[in-house]
């Protein structure tokens, strides 16, 4: 294996199989590759989205207020994260659910020194509710969360798309994908693949992003093995 601790980010998108709430089929398979990567050995944190439920941004264009929109979206996340919890303990592997708004009857709250004991312990931890905070991103919180817990890798999950492309390929023909992209590029090129955020949080503390889909079986683990799949995004 090419990384002895990732983070994965998985998008909302991803448990829903594209439609509203959770697709257990879709679920289970991705549990299922999550429990191989970790039976492998690698130490794996996964930081959960929640458009599949809620974008705080898209109720806010309903007419709701920004912040309290955005709460509804970080709860929207934890449902995922029992979700995710729920298939791979039936994998058989052991898991801890952290939320970075407390809710003790589901899960723990976010600790990093526990969370990085439970990943010693080969446990798979999951981050949900964000980071707490309205006016941010999952994928900023998965940015945040990797460099706190020291994995070497983000590793972002996606349904629909194989990669960062120059152009939105469902809309654009000919849209073409990198292979690898320095942060810098990506920012000035205003891709939105991941928010800004995110990638220039990751800029700063050279974190390196894996960006790949989900949509074929065994991804996961091909990506976590070290293999060129997706784009890279680095410095
Ligand atoms: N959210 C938030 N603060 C955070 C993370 C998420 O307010 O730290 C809210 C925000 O409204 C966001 C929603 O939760 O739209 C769901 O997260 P996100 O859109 O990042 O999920 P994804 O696109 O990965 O499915």
């Amino acid at each position: 294996m090419a990384y002895r601790r990732v983070l994965l980010k998985l998008s909302g998108e991803v448990f829903g199989g594209g439609a509203v709430g959770v697709d257990p089929k879709v679920v289970a398979s991705i549990a299922r590759q999550v429990a191989d990567v970790v039976r492998s050995g690698v130490q794996v944190a996964v930081v959960v989205g929640g458009g599949n439920f809620f974008r705080g941004a898209e109720l806010q264009q309903g007419g709701m207020d920004r912040d309290r929109a955005d709460y509804m979206g970080m709860l929207g996340t934890v449902m995922n994260c029992l979700a995710l919890q729920d298939f791979c303990e039936k994998e058989g592997i052991a898991t801890r659910v952290q939320t970075a708004i407390a809710m003790g009857q589901v899960a723990e709250p976010y600790i990093p020194r526990r969370a990085e004991r439970h990943l010693e312990k080969g446990r798979l931890v999951i981050f949900g509710a964000g980071s707490g905070m309205p006016y941010f991103s999952t994928d900023t919180v998965a940015a945040q969360r990797a460099l706190e817990i020291g994995a070497e890798v983000l590793l972002m999950g996606k349904q629909g798309t194989d990669g960062v492309y120059d152009a939105d390929p469902r809309t654009t023909p000919g849209a073409t994908k990198f292979d690898d992209l320095s942060y810098d590029e990506y920012l000035a090129r205003d891709l939105k693949v991941a928010d800004a955020t995110a990638i220039s949080m990751a800029r700063d503390y050279k974190l390196p992003m894996v960006f790949f889909s989900l949509d074929t079986a065994g991804n996961i683990g091909r990506v976590v093995a070290g293999e060129k799949i997706g784009t890279t995004v680095h410095a």
